[in-house]
């Protein structure tokens, strides 16, 4: 009997260890799932449900890994993204309801997407933006950026109004990544 209290234990041991570990804290939707396609709200209550989504959001996006997460791609349609470019890991930005209020020059980068697993291609933004936005209690903010942290933040504010970054390729090449991940969710099905 005690042998099989102790397998019990080690069994519920390992069931949670994997669930902390394994699997992201929310579902990831995947591409082309028309929720993916949804334009998000605006958020007016800056409430603990908010702050808890944005810390779920964090969570799931470090799980992952990946270093932004919309709340569209988990099914959330309101105005939250979080990102985190650094080496680190620890530069979370969260932004409530963000606004492109400048944006110039140009630059190509190869960008990737949880949402779309496994594929990467080049995608032309700007180079340089000014995002106005809130913290999660409510304070008006406005982040300048360029580069990586530039590509992220037109990234996930795509992902508000219900754009994925494949939908800045080719039609040819968005017929193929849908026939490609339509495969992939074949054989992990
Ligand atoms: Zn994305």
């Amino acid at each position: 009997m005690r042998v099989f209290f102790k397998m019990l234990r080690w069994i519920l041991h390992v069931i949670t260890y994997s669930i902390k570990h394994f699997m992201p804290l929310l579902p990831i939707l995947r591409y082309p799932d028309p929720r993916l396609k949804k334009v998000a709200g605006r958020v007016d209550r800056f409430d603990d449900s908010i702050r808890r989504l944005a810390s779920d959001m964090a969570e799931t996006m470090y799980e992952a890994p990946g270093i932004g997460l919309a709340a569209t791609q988990v099914d959330v349609h309101k105005r939250v993204i979080v990102i985190d470019v650094s080496e680190t890991r620890d530069q979370l930005l969260v932004l409530v309801n963000p606004e492109l209020v400048e944006s110039d020059g140009q630059q190509v980068c190869e960008e990737g997407c949880l949402s779309v697993p496994g594929i990467y291609d080049k995608v032309e933004r700007a180079e340089h933006v000014v995002v106005r936005y809130f913290d999660v209690e409510g304070q008006e903010r406005t982040i300048e950026a360029d580069g990586l942290l530039a590509v992220c933040l037109q990234h996930e504010m795509d992902h508000l109004d219900g754009r994925v970054f494949v939908e800045h390729l080719s039609q040819l090449k968005q017929v193929r990544i849908k026939a490609k991940l339509a495969k992939q969710a074949r054989i992990t099905a």
